[in-house]
């Protein structure tokens, strides 16, 4: 059942200190205008100049998700967004050179991490997912679609686990009738969520589940999983409850963005608290905890190259990073020449002992 939208106490707070302005809620996006939610129903607005000019670059606009003041707008145009309340949490990608971060979506607090039981089952897209949800502020579930294609399920749950140490693991499948209803108990009333995933996971058909209702086309279930592509709306629907859900896509489209690689790969970050550089790259620098881990199969190789893998896309992203990646070259280049004269120095007092 699509509900009709609700506003947080905060917003009405802030509706009621400015006289002639409405609360509102940004369910969509479209290039230089943006759906609005109010009360007396959905409006396409425009933002206030003085929105532009208070706040610099792209995150001074209005993003799906986030909470505004809006004027009405005049003889049936457009309305005006005049403010935006404070993120609560903050879906972003980091622009090109120079362009600042772009925002995604704001004030999400659950985001389900929808990945398929079939092909779409990377763990390694679940460690970027789960680092950028991390990054937003929002917390993060694990929902496993289409568990009908597993062949081995609990291998997969397993599996989750292990990269996702303490986070819901919520299994769903079209074929398992109800199982979307752990999404929907997950959702609290008051809160908002984001399903995040690949297109063809199963979001449309989970959303759909949760709004009862036809809210975006979905092929039809095939038994190979494979579906016709759907494309994601990025829009914000209202669920009965003093709920809300969004649709958005997938990681390549959000990209990367400085996010929490810390907290995602938990056992490298401590193990590099042992390495003998407080700030060591683990790729090859001496006294290296996470290589000793490796070495002695403490550590899967594969969890490492991806870490790595994500940890130069930040640098590349990130000019501080690039700056020390560059010192830490220069300190394993130091330490290899000063090993290079240790073997000559030995070389020199051995050579005396004869
Ligand atoms: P989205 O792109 O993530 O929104 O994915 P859709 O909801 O559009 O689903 C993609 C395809 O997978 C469609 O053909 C769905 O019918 C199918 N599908 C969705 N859920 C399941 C499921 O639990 N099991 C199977 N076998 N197919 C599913
Ligand atoms: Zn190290």
């Amino acid at each position: 059942m699509r509900a009709a939208p609700w506003f947080s106490p905060r917003l009405l707070e802030a509706a009621g200190s400015h006289p002639g302005l409405l609360p509102g809620r940004i369910t969509a996006c479209h290039g230089s205008s943006w759906q609005v939610a109010g009360e007396e129903g959905s409006f396409l607005g425009e933002v206030a100049g003085k929105l532009t000019r208070e706040r610099e670059g792209s995150l001074a606009l209005p993003l799906t998700g986030d909470e505004v003041l809006f004027a009405p707008g005049e003889g049936g145009g457009a309305v005006r967004i005049e403010e935006i309340l404070p993120r609560t949490s903050l879906f972003h990608r980091r622009g090109g050179e120079g362009e600042g971060r772009q925002g995604i979506a704001a004030n999400l607090d659950k985001v389900f991490l929808c990945m398929s039981c079939n092909r779409d089952f990377s763990l390694r897209r679940l460690e970027r997912y789960l680092a950028l949800a991390y990054d937003s502020g929002a917390e993060p579930l694990v929902v496993l679609t289409k568990t009908d294609l597993a062949e081995d399920l609990p291998a997969l749950i397993r599996e989750v686990e292990g990269v996702a140490p303490g986070v819901p693991i919520l299994e769903t499948s079209a074929f398992a009738p109800g199982s979307w209803r752990l999404l929907d108990e997950a959702l609290k009333p008051g809160m908002t969520g984001a399903l995040l995933g690949s297109s063809g996971v199963g979001k449309s058909t989970l959303l759909n589940c949760l709004l009862g209702e036809e809210a975006m086309s979905t092929g039809t279930i095939r038994e190979d999983g494979r579906g016709r592509h759907t494309t994601s709306a990025r829009e914000l629907f209202f669920l009965p409850g003093r709920r809300a859900l969004m649709d958005t896509p997938g990681l390549r489209a959000l990209g990367m963005d400085g996010v929490d690689l810390d907290q995602v790969f938990q056992e490298i970050h401590e193990l590099g608290r042992q390495c003998r550089y407080r700030d060591c790259s683990h790729q090859g620098e001496p006294g290296c905890a996470v290589a000793e881990a490796l070495a002695e199969g403490r550590l899967s190789r594969e969890r490492l190259e991806s870490y790595l893998k994500l940890v130069q896309e930040e640098a590349y992203l990130d000019l501080d990073s690039r700056e020390i990646l560059r010192k830490k070259q220069e300190r394993m280049y130091k330490d290899f020449q000063g090993k290079r004269n240790a073997r000559k120095f030995v070389k020199g007092k051995g050579k005396g002992h004869e």
